[in-house]
């Protein structure tokens, strides 16, 4: 039987395992997809020796920037965002050989496609963390200028909440939520944006699932804005995994 799995730290109940046992299921794929969960990112590479059906990993926090030193090739955009999500095992003659993607990038841009109008030139995302440089690189490949928001004094070219004043909210009508602030349980929270400036022209996008429409968004609907939730991304990520961990030529992201 064909292995599949997921790395990380803490995992509790992640969507892939759910998502793929499902599919395989429903499928009559004979496969399963297993939680592998590591203290110490090195694991990885016992865990592939042990499990020599094991053909593909999901990475998820804290190692998509960790696993990268471990790979033998990297795609386009694991290159671009410095994050890997998704692992391709390829085993000869008792070798192996691991290839690092990134199907963030793709899951993200396919679902926020179709919501751009010539009104989304300039994004803000909130955040530098690994989902952030995906959400950043995914921006620029559909055109748009993004700009980094964070919480520490500003390096060069991104900006700090303080800095969001009347004339940023006004010319930045795409703004990315890539923090953590908001989600279930702590689902009181919003970032800290001045809300005040959001109108019709907005469009919000929350990176996050649960709740399915958190505070943040909540605010931007209350202003007239455009809401987008985290599922759908969520959702097209994996699809995109399954492309690239079975070769299919309908993957975005290649290794040339
Ligand atoms: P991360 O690395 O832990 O954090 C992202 C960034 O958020 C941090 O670098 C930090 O940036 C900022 N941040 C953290 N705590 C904050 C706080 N209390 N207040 C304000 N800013 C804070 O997480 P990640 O892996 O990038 O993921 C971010 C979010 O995206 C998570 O909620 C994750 O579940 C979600 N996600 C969703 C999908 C999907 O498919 N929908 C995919 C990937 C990730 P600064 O220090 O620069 O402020």
């Amino acid at each position: 039987m064909k292995q599949y799995g997921l790395i990380g730290y803490p995992l509790g109940h992640s969507f892939s395992g759910r998502y793929f046992n499902a599919k395989f299921a429903a499928e009559n794929i004979d496969a399963e997809y297993i939680n592998f969960e590591i203290r110490n990112v090195g694991e990885m590479l016992g865990i592939i020796r042990s499990h020599p059906e094991l053909l593909g990993l999901n990475v998820t926090i804290p190692y998509k920037e960790e696993v990268i030193p471990y790979m033998d090739a990297l795609s386009e955009n694991a290159r671009r965002t410095g994050a890997v999500n998704v692992i391709r095992i390829e085993r000869f003659r008792g070798k192996t050989r691991l290839t690092g993607y990134n199907s963030d990038l793709t899951g993200f841009k396919l679902s926020i496609d179709s919501h751009l109008d010539e009104g989304h030139s300039r994004a803000l995302v909130l955040g530098t963390g690994g989902a952030a440089k995906s959400i950043f690189a995914g921006l620029e490949d559909l055109g748009l200028i993004p700009t980094y928001v964070t919480r520490s004094p500003a390096s060069e070219g991104m900006l700090t909440y303080r800095d969001l004043d009347a004339g940023i909210m006004e010319t930045h009508t795409v703004i990315v939520n890539c923090t953590p602030v908001g989600m279930y349980p702590e689902v009181g929270y919003c970032p800290d944006i001045p809300y005040q400036f959001l109108y019709h022209r907005h469009l919000l996008y929350d990176l996050i699932y649960n709740p399915g429409e958190t505070l943040f968004l909540r605010r931007g609907k209350e202003r007239g804005s455009s809401i987008i939730n985290g599922l759908e991304m969520l959702l097209l990520q994996a699809f995109e995994t399954w492309n690239i961990l079975t070769g299919s030529d309908s993957a975005h992201d290649s290794c040339r």
